[in-house]
């Protein structure tokens, strides 16, 4: 009988052979990894083997910082060097915006224990001379950042996996991948079959075919990218010898140009406008450690910017221009964890930035096989982010996007292009014809915000408020006023039915499961006790449910509930998708409307708050939950698609009386504000338990079972670190988005901010002198102590608004003076609204 690994990793490039080292590393040692050709023989052999910290996700920025700390210790246990250079780096602010963008990732650094310091395009030149300062208006430094050697550091996790027991296969292409009844996985290979517990696709170049081996089109692309070495120049040598050290990274965003020191010379690398897919359809089995050939005409707009932001490099010799693919998801971000829909398959791949992200991918996916939790929050790399919507297609023109688009600032209020409309429900040329700014909720085009005129009918991208801020303002006030319209068909819609349906419910949500013709909200916990899904269960039937959630988290939670469903068939999952498509109207005058569409008694006694029905409106077969995210009276209708233009122009009819007006999300999202609602992903994430997130009212603690019960009561019992609060910001011209540090005026450190790591370099003067970094997260009396998690204006009530998390002694504290949100470098005092602004007895959505 042969050997059944535990697990078979596919793949030895930077990520696979991490993966292993965390597999053995958590207990895993029957482990195997079996590589088609040598370590490093995809993409990870001609890498420049930069790494940083600084990542738009903080939760992904974690992981890149848990990555770069990792090295030092496996040089210590293996003795292979990593080649590791510490050297620091600056990112270089051409404009005021992104300068903007600057501070506020300085910002957000000051609470994920970031050493980060905005300095002046004259202390970036002490650290790297070669550049013309007079291009730049300010600059982020960050110690945390260097280079190292691809190989080395590759085997250096393959060394420390084979010590801890693993084992490496190499010159061995895995084929082919069936599963046996009992889920078993026979791993087909050119030496044989292997049988394992679990693979884990690691294949880089290869993922999507390695993905095709069992049906899967995963959603990744390789990218050509080129980078070129130049000769040894006098200027390099000089700072070296004169200043005893090695110069910095720099990233120039303006001329979409990475450069550092290499050997005597320079290394510049470009995420040119124009990048090119490689292979878009099939990678080729036959490409073996080979480079693309070079392509100056396409890097050639970039080298003319760089070459006047660093004069000496327009003399240099060009040594070597390498051109290599590596891959990427359409948003840029890894695909990790366990396939849903697949028993222990697990994807660990489009892993862009492998040398700063490696470690972390490793480290939470062996967590997740593990332990059954990557006991991080890694939304952000989720291989169940995307759905069946992210073809070949969409994915090619997202890809070559976000490559494009690698050195841009994406604006808060930006959407982006490629690929749109994708997904569309039957209302979207009726939407466009009002001058609907659309958005894209998970490929589906979604109203934001309506504007007077075709031509106005674009936002102006700001970090502060825009054009849309009058609109949305008329928006939010026909609701609060009268009555609105939006259409909510960005949720996802699941139905849960039969005999076990109850039971099944009760043991997955924390709240109690609703009685037939009613309404719960409710949050879901994982068995650590922490928020992994929020949901709305209106109860249709005796053995049926409606379950609304985030639409973007339709994969994530579908994975988790086939992963509960009890083996005896009793109880079936469907996400209804596009099969139900919604309408909400909200507002005073909606029960008016709606009693003018209906046959029945909608009355306040018939048809009470949180009720749920199923009516014909306007002649349409829907289902109406009674309950509006804007806090206002409202109703949620929700019908097939084929009766949508109907339902919805019969209430546009039913409503002109009373000046009905369309809203769009974002008119819902400053509502929702105003009630200090929280959102999925923005408050509610796996970071926090119930409490911490002001969720407890929603958690029916006398039951005597349900998942994260035991977790979730300790987290009440032993008072909670940290508490989800609203705030009231005096803002001037720009509002919270997320992200942003709240300062406090205490003496008292809560513990709740991570501490600066204490592994960069510190940074320089022009005559050399080693400058203290400031410590990021206190200054004078104050110090930071918390974060916001969502802001925005709240137009009803005139407030600048937003959620956040402070330490729970803090969260009780409504003084006046005592807090301040930074917001695009600019401290506001802020105070804690413990009470809604908007209708804080909540009479308007009940009467
Ligand atoms: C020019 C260039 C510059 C770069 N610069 C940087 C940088 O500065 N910093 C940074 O962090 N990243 C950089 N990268 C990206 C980096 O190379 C990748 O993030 C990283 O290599 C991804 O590693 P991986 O293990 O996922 O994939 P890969 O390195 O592609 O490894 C996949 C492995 O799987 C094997 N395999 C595939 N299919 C099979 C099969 N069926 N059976 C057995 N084995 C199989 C392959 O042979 C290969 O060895 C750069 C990339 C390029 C091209």
């Amino acid at each position: 009988m042969t050997q059944t690994y535990r697990a078979i990793v596919i793949g030895g490039g930077v990520v696979g052979c991490s993966v292993l080292y965390h597999l053995a590393r958590a207990g895993w040692t029957d482990v195997l990894l079996i590589e088609r050709a040598e370590l490093t023989a995809g993409s990870t052999w001609h890498a420049a083997g930069g790494f940083h910290t600084l990542n738009g996700d903080p939760n992904v920025a974690a992981l890149q910082a848990y990555t770069i700390s990792l090295y030092e210790e496996l040089e210590k246990m293996t003795g292979q060097s990593c080649g590791l250079h510490l050297v620091g780096g600056v990112q270089m602010a051409d404009s005021p915006e992104r300068m903007d963008f600057l501070r506020m990732a300085h910002a957000r650094g000051r609470y994920l224990g970031m050493e980060t310091e905005l300095i002046t395009p004259s202390e970036a030149k002490a650290m790297f001379p070669l550049m013309d300062e007079s291009h730049f208006v300010g600059a982020l430094w960050d110690p945390v950042e260097g280079h190292l050697d691809p190989s080395g550091t590759t085997h250096a996790y393959a060394k420390a996996a084979r010590m801890l027991g693993a084992q490496i296969e190499l010159r061995n292409p895995v084929h082919e991948l069936t599963q046996d009844p009992d889920g078993i996985w026979n791993v087909v290979t050119q030496n044989g079959t292997y049988r394992a517990e679990h693979v884990v696709n690691a294949a880089g170049l290869w993922a999507r075919e390695v993905g095709r081996m069992v049906g899967l089109e995963l959603p990744v692309l390789a990218m050509e990218h080129m980078y070129l070495l130049t000769e040894p120049m006098p200027e390099v040598i000089e700072f070296n010898e004169t200043m005893g050290r090695e110069l910095i990274h720099v990233i120039d965003f303006k001329g979409e140009i990475y450069t550092r020191q290499e050997g005597k010379g320079i290394l510049l690398g470009t995420y040119e406008k124009a990048g090119k897919p490689w292979s878009p359809v099939n990678t080729p089995w036959d490409f073996g450690q080979d480079l693309l050939p070079p392509d100056l005409d396409r890097i050639a707009p970039s080298l003319e910017v760089g070459f006047r932001h660093f004069p000496p490099y327009e003399r240099a010799g060009i040594k070597q221009i390498i051109n290599g693919p590596f891959t990427f998801a359409p948003d840029g971000n890894p695909l990790v964890g366990p396939v849903p829909g697949l028993t222990n398959y697990w994807s660990a791949c489009a892993v862009m930035a492998g040398f700063s992200q490696g470690g972390g991918v490793g480290m939470v996916l062996a967590n997740w096989m593990t332990e059954g939790d990557p006991g991080h929050d890694v939304f952000g790399m989720d291989v169940a982010r995307f759905g069946d919507w992210a073809t070949l297609r969409y994915t090619n023109a997202k890809v070559r996007e976000n490559y494009s688009r690698r050195f841009s600032i994406r604006f808060p209020n930006e959407e982006l292009p490629a690929a749109r409309p994708h997904l569309t429900t039957p209302l979207y040329d009726l939407m466009r014809a009002q001058h609907a700014v659309m958005g894209d909720t998970w490929g589906l085009e979604t109203p934001l915000w309506f504007a007077p005129s075709a031509a106005e009918a674009q936002d102006i991208h700001s970090f502060g408020r825009s054009n849309d801020f009058p609109h949305v303002g008329a928006e939010v006030r026909a609701v609060r006023d009268s009555i609105g319209v939006t259409e909510i068909a960005n949720f996802a819609k699941y139905e849960v039915t039969g005999p076990g349906a109850e039971a099944f419910l009760d043991r997955l949500m924390t709240n109690r499961v609703p009685k037939p013709g009613r309404i719960v909200l409710t949050p879901m916990l994982n068995h650590a006790g922490k928020l992994i899904g929020d949901f709305t269960i209106a109860r249709a039937g005796p053995e049926r449910f409606q379950i609304l959630g985030s639409l973007a988290a339709t994969k994530y939670h579908l994975r988790w509930f086939q992963q509960h469903l009890p083996g005896d068939g009793s109880v079936q999952v469907r996400a209804l998708g596009m099969d139900l498509m919604g309408l909400s109207i909200a507002g005073p005058k909606s029960r008016e409307v709606l009693a003018a569409l209906v046959d029945e008694d909608v009355s306040n006694q018939a048809f009470r708050f949180m009720d749920y029905r199923e009516m014909d409106v306007a002649g349409a077969p829907c289902r109406v939950n009674r309950i509006s995210y804007t806090g206002d009276l409202g109703y949620e209708i929700w019908m097939p698609p084929e009766y949508q233009r109907r339902a919805y122009t019969a209430i546009k009819d039913a409503g002109a009386p009373f000046g009905i007006r369309d809203f769009g999300m974002r008119a819902l999202l400053s509502m929702r504000l105003e009630k200090n609602f929280p959102t999925w992903f923005g408050e509610l994430r796996p970071i926090y338990g119930p409490v911490e997130g002001a969720m407890e009212r929603f958690v029916a603690w006398q039951k005597p079972d349900f998942i994260g019960r035991e977790a979730a009561l300790r987290e009440r019992d032993q008072s909670p670190r940290l508490r989800r609060v609203s705030l009231i910001i005096d803002a001037e011209g720009a509002d919270a988005i997320a992200d942003e540090p709240i300062w406090a005026q205490v003496a008292e450190d809560f513990g709740t901010i991570t501490p600066p790591h204490s592994y960069g370099p510190a940074r320089f003067d022009a005559a050399g002198n080693q400058q203290p970094t400031p410590h990021p997260s206190v200054s004078g009396d104050w110090r930071v102590v918390g974060w916001v998690t969502s802001g925005g204006y709240g137009h009803h009530v005139g407030l600048s608004l937003a959620q956040g998390y402070l330490p729970a002694a803090l969260a009780t504290r409504s003084d006046p003076d005592l807090f301040e949100v930074e917001i695009l470098g600019q401290r506001r005092p802020a105070r804690i609204a413990l009470d809604p602004p908007f209708d804080p007895q909540g009479t308007r959505m009940r009467s």
